[in-house]
């Protein structure tokens, strides 16, 4: 395969001739390898990170899975059942994602929250244990075929600033998104005042103070408001207050989400919306991409119409992250991935206004 990424990648290492030819290298690489995933073939190329086989063959410690496993093409934002509004078991999320031929996904269910606040769309503080431990075990049950990963997704509320960042430290995130959810009934008591132009500064000015606290990797579908109040979204006025939130965000170095939910929204198109989104290439702010899937049918939903967006917008990459650090992934990988890619329509499910 020509032009293929990871093939060229493998080929400029010149470290392994022998995976260069078919038989040679199945000559010189044993079956079980292959049929583990250790090893993988395309087309007539085999291709391995040669410190997974270095490990698997003499026990050596694995020091970089992403040197040569590049790109990597994530989902990076899904749920658990433990969130209690979404549906499958991890497994099952990591299963469409091997069905789809993803490298990988990172689970960011919704953080618990202090004194109690919207409980009932979250996991307990007691159950953060369970939630690491459950994606651990899909980790390793997945292992070679898909890299699962931990992530969060934590509610910026402005007040619980250090009791968000006990949580965050609490455990070895890969992936930290922070959200604003304006529909959440605790934010819309504090910052409803009876005037949908004023909430939604109130809204853009809190993603921007979230994006500001230096928590967080990204920032959650960053126009989310509009599910909130379609009716009387006035998209012309919200977009100087993104415009404004932008310059704000590209002071941080924060990136931004391309969520793919609202494709299955009453407003069927993505956050930020395609006319957004070149405000962000101007800004040079990166983006990372995700479904924000509930039920794992929706893992890398509308990523078609995601990576189309972006790539018209004038994104040549997007942004993965694993162990807190980002990774580029060229965008065109990403357009030979989904080309043919359809989105799976789901009807708005009535109890859906929790946020994504
Ligand atoms: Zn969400
Ligand atoms: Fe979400
Ligand atoms: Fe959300
Ligand atoms: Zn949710």
């Amino acid at each position: 395969m020509p032009g293929d990424p990871e093939v060229g990648l493998l080929r400029e290492t010149g470290l392994f001739p022998a995976c260069k030819s078919r038989p040679a290298a199945k000559e010189f690489l044993p079956k079980e390898l292959v049929s583990s995933g250790v090893v993988r073939r395309l087309g007539g190329f085999f291709l391995f990170n040669p410190f997974t086989l270095l490990r698997e063959l003499f026990g050596f410690p694995e020091l970089s899975v992403s040197l040569v496993m590049k790109p990597s093409l994530f989902d990076s934002h899904m749920h658990t059942p433990l969130c209690g509004h979404a549906q499958g078991e991890l497994s099952d999320y990591a299963d469409e994602a091997c069905r789809k031929g993803l490298d990988g996904i990172i689970f960011t269910c919704h953080t618990p929250l202090p004194d109690g606040m919207s409980a009932e769309v979250r996991m307990k503080a007691e159950e953060l244990p369970e939630y690491v431990d459950r994606v651990a075990q899909c980790r390793a049950e997945f292992k070679g075929r898909c890299d699962v990963r931990l992530g969060l997704e934590v509610d910026f509320v402005p007040g619980y600033e250090s009791a968000l960042e006990k949580i965050i430290e609490s455990q070895p995130f890969d992936y930290i998104i922070g959200s604003v959810h304006p529909h959440l009934p605790e934010i819309r008591d504090a910052f409803w005042k009876e005037d949908p132009i004023a909430y939604g500064k109130t809204y853009f000015d809190l993603q921007a103070r979230a994006a500001e606290t230096g928590l967080f990797d990204t920032i959650a579908h960053p126009d989310v408001l509009k599910i909130v109040r379609w009716a009387d979204y006035d998209k012309a006025l919200m977009k100087e207050e993104f415009a404004r939130f932008l310059d704000r965000v590209a002071e941080t170095g924060v990136c931004l989400e391309c969520n793919t939910s609202g494709l299955i929204r009453k407003v069927q198109e993505i956050h930020p919306a395609p006319d957004l989104l070149p405000m962000i290439a101007e800004r040079g702010i990166p983006v990372v991409i995700g479904s924000d899937a509930h039920d794992p049918l929706r893992v890398g939903d509308g990523f078609r119409e995601g990576v189309e967006a972006l790539a018209e917008a004038g994104f040549k990459e997007l942004l993965v992250f694993t162990e807190r650090q980002s990774q580029s992934v060229p965008l065109d990988s990403w357009k030979a991935l989904v080309a043919d890619w359809s989105y799976c329509l789901q009807n708005e499910a009535p109890a859906s206004l929790h946020g994504g």
